[in-house]
């Protein structure tokens, strides 16, 4: 299955995106797709009602916008330099263990809403990732049973501002995190529809430009890996987001930089995942 969220920003209803690429309202059946939906065994009651439904099912219309496909999670953790490539181009070290940050959730943003740039930057950056959502509470995990924790996979442009994120010092977190820097979708795919997570192309273009063309097959640390690693940390919960780094490609890594600047236009995708679009913005236009 394929779930949506539509509506207005924080009141969004949930839908799915059927095969035929009707968009449908299952708001009848469900409340929303947040922690509760995921801890309740929501994804088969869905697929239950979608079985029985799926004919008969109200039509979400075409001018609705669409939100992220997942409610704000109870946490974001994003994975940097997993893939070697992009660690060169930052000059960093391939890491030995993964690095991790959080993610503030209030940046999650629709697929197509704009990016605003922050007030003060002048370094924001794009970066294509695939993102695990989390099914189930996880908590020492082992990498053979990560698998089972999985509800499904997004796709996820992990906005990043490089001078909050470096030169500003401490954690990355406060360049990862501010409002519109977590665009999320257009839907989950669930785990079924990605029998390999080791083997997506991915891209990512700027005003019609290619600039990032990698593969999942290149990540140092694999989804399993992440999934388990990060659950001997904390305790991951139902509906959680885990983003898995972005290939070489981000802005940082070109000479000279080049970063987003108003009317800029990113378009981004991920192999079974579709593709989602951004009209970059300024902070109060
Ligand atoms: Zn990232």
């Amino acid at each position: 299955m394929k779930l949506i969220r539509f509506g207005e920003p924080g009141n969004e209803s949930p839908g799915l995106q059927l095969d035929d690429g009707r968009l449908v309202d299952t708001s009848s059946v469900v409340n929303d797709y947040d922690e509760e939906f995921f801890a309740s065994g929501g994804l088969g009651k869905l697929q239950d009602w979608l079985s029985a439904n799926a004919e008969n099912a109200e039509q979400v219309s075409a001018d609705h916008r669409i939100g992220s496909p997942i409610a704000r999670p109870s946490k974001m953790i994003c994975i940097g330099l997993n893939f070697s490539d992009h660690a060169a181009e930052t000059g960093a070290e391939t890491p030995k263990e993964p690095v991790i940050f959080s993610k503030a959730t209030s940046a999650l943003n629709g697929p197509f809403d704009n990016i605003v740039i922050p007030k003060g930057s002048e370094q924001t950056d794009w970066e294509v990732e695939l993102a695990v959502v989390i099914s189930k509470h996880a908590s020492y995990v082992s990498e053979s049973e990560a698998e089972n924790y999985i509800a499904g996979y997004v796709l996820h442009n992990d906005v990043s501002e490089r001078s909050f994120q470096i030169d500003r010092g401490g954690q990355w977190t406060k360049g990862k995190s501010a409002d519109t820097f977590a665009p999320m979708g257009p839907f989950m795919a669930t785990k079924d529809e990605i029998p390999n997570s080791d083997n997506l192309g991915m891209w990512l273009t700027v005003n019609g430009e290619k600039m990032q063309d990698g593969n999942t097959s290149n990540l140092i640390f694999n989804v399993p890996h992440v999934v388990s690693y990060l659950s001997h940390f904390m305790s991951l919960l139902p509906g959680d987001v885990i983003s898995t780094g972005t290939p070489a490609g981000v802005g940082m890594g070109m000479s000279p930089e080049r970063y987003l600047k108003p009317g800029d236009i990113v378009e981004l995708g991920i192999d079974g995942l579709g593709s989602s679009k951004q009209n970059v913005v300024a902070y109060g236009s």
